[in-house]
């Protein structure tokens, strides 16, 4: 069974224009896979139904063997836990350190404001430690996330989704607002994860050139429908 099957998808907001229209793919355990297309095509909406951000307008979102539009609140926080979230402003909590900002992303948010440091076990923050040191910034762990750079605080993000031991992880344009050689490291980060640790990538991105370089298979959107699905060495720059 594939871990992810998107069967008829559609999606609109407030029963407006169709922003995602019978949109049918699967995912195997342990592909990178780049979801390309400009501005407006509907990849960040299609991230967003496959952990139910958003609602599911139409059609089927199975993860895992279960239906996630019919989930309800307790098995989306399971859901989540099984599905990591990269952003491409990062969402950090700006304020906390990058350790908080790592542990909470698996033990909760409130635990980390109430007793910030203390509430955490040795064992915890040794495996946030571990983490920050694989991605290069164990160094930092206790600045607080502003006063690092955006490919340092993206590398906080990888760390906090990694932290929950995902099957999945949703990269929303990880890399957009990054200089090239900030793009390169993040980019190099999570083919690793998918290589050493064979977690599954879903990575939206704009730039093909990327998305060829990195992605072993393209899904191209546009206007809210898949136009291409394939090995990236089939997509054409002319396309
Ligand atoms: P992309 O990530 O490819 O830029 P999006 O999924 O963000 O595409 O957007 C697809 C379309 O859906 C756009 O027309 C956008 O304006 C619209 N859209 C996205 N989010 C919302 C929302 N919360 N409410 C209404 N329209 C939205
Ligand atoms: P970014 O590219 O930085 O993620 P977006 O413009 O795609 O920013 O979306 C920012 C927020 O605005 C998202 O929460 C999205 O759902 C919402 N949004 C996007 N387009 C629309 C729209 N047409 N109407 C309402 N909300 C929208």
């Amino acid at each position: 069974m594939s871990l992810l099957q998107v069967e008829g998808l559609g999606k609109y907001y407030n029963q407006q224009t169709k922003v995602l229209k019978d949109i049918n793919f699967e995912v195997e355990s342990g592909e990178f896979i780049s979801i390309i297309g400009p501005s407006g095509a509907g990849k960040s909406s299609l991230l967003r139904c496959i952990n139910r951000m958003v609602d599911i307008s139409e059609g089927h979102v199975v993860f895992d063997g279960e239906d996630v539009g019919s989930m309800k609140k307790s098995e989306l926080r399971r859901l989540r836990t099984n599905i990591g979230m990269i952003f491409q402003h990062y969402n950090l909590v700006p304020r906390l350190t990058v350790i908080e900002n790592v542990l909470h992303g698996r033990f909760g948010y409130k635990s980390t404001l109430q007793g910030v440091l203390g509430r955490f076990t040795e064992d915890e923050k040794e495996k946030a430690f571990e983490l920050l040191g694989k991605l290069g910034i164990a160094d930092h762990a206790y600045k607080r996330c502003d006063q690092l750079s955006g490919g340092q605080q993206q590398r906080v993000g990888i760390c906090r989704a990694l932290i929950q031991e995902p099957k999945l992880i949703l990269c929303d344009e990880p890399i957009a607002s990054l200089d090239p050689n900030s793009s390169k490291i993040i980019m190099d980060y999570l083919r690793k994860i998918t290589n050493e640790m064979g977690i599954t990538c879903l990575v939206n991105l704009h730039q093909v050139d990327v998305a060829k370089e990195y992605a072993d298979r393209i899904i191209g959107l546009n206007k809210g429908e898949i136009v291409f699905d394939g090995p990236s060495n089939m997509l054409y720059e002319d396309r």
